[in-house]
């Protein structure tokens, strides 16, 4: 596999000058270090790794997500690819969906938004000069990951400030459930406590 690191670095945890500035710039972290050793790791079994490109890891609200070079996941068969995301899974324990990575921001997000569909994509120019990329996405209730995974993965990836929307929001979120009250006698008791 391709690595922003070199191999003999990652093997040994002794970082060179050059790697050494990568995860000092923050370019390289060490779950992306936890996660290539992984890798590296898995290849051994998985041979179709090999050919394969890493570019970025990102742990977010529901589950780290895994980035590899635009173009890799066509070469791996879909049951090769769902025991590395378990192995993984087991390793980092949190869930783990791994991406290939695109300049195009919808084609990013598509895997990630799944089965919820993109159905539209603005960029909107802020006061300040800035950028934000507003999408907006077919069902809330299709949505599986959180916005604030989806803005993580943007921010940290594409450096996009990312907005969502959607054509249908899901009632069950607009109307939230009012907090249920103890049983009257609970209450009586935490009174008498006092
Ligand atoms: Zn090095």
């Amino acid at each position: 596999m391709e690595i922003p690191v070199c191999t003999f670095d990652l093997k040994t945890g002794i970082f060179c000058e050059r790697c050494e500035e990568k995860i000092r710039r923050g370019e390289v972290t060490e779950l992306d270090i936890k996660i290539m050793r992984a890798l590296l790791e898995l290849e051994k079994n998985f041979h179709q790794l090999q050919s394969m490109c890493y570019v970025k890891s990102v742990d977010t609200k529901d589950a780290i997500i895994v980035v590899l070079r635009n173009g890799n996941l066509s070469a791996i068969p879909q049951h090769s690819l769902a025991s590395i995301k378990r192995k993984l899974s087991d390793i980092l324990g949190k869930n783990v969906k791994i991406i290939e990575d695109s300049v195009d921001i919808g084609r990013f997000l598509e895997p990630l938004v799944a089965p919820a569909r993109i159905v539209a994509i603005n960029k909107i120019w802020l006061p300040d000069n800035s950028t934000e990329i507003r999408i907006i996405l077919d069902d809330e209730r299709r949505l599986k990951l959180s916005v604030e995974s989806l803005q993580e993965i943007s921010r940290v990836t594409k450096n996009i400030n990312l907005k969502v929307d959607f054509a249908r929001k899901s009632r069950k979120r607009a109307f939230p459930v009012k907090q249920k009250a103890g049983p009257p006698e609970d209450r009586d008791k935490r009174q008498n406590v006092t």
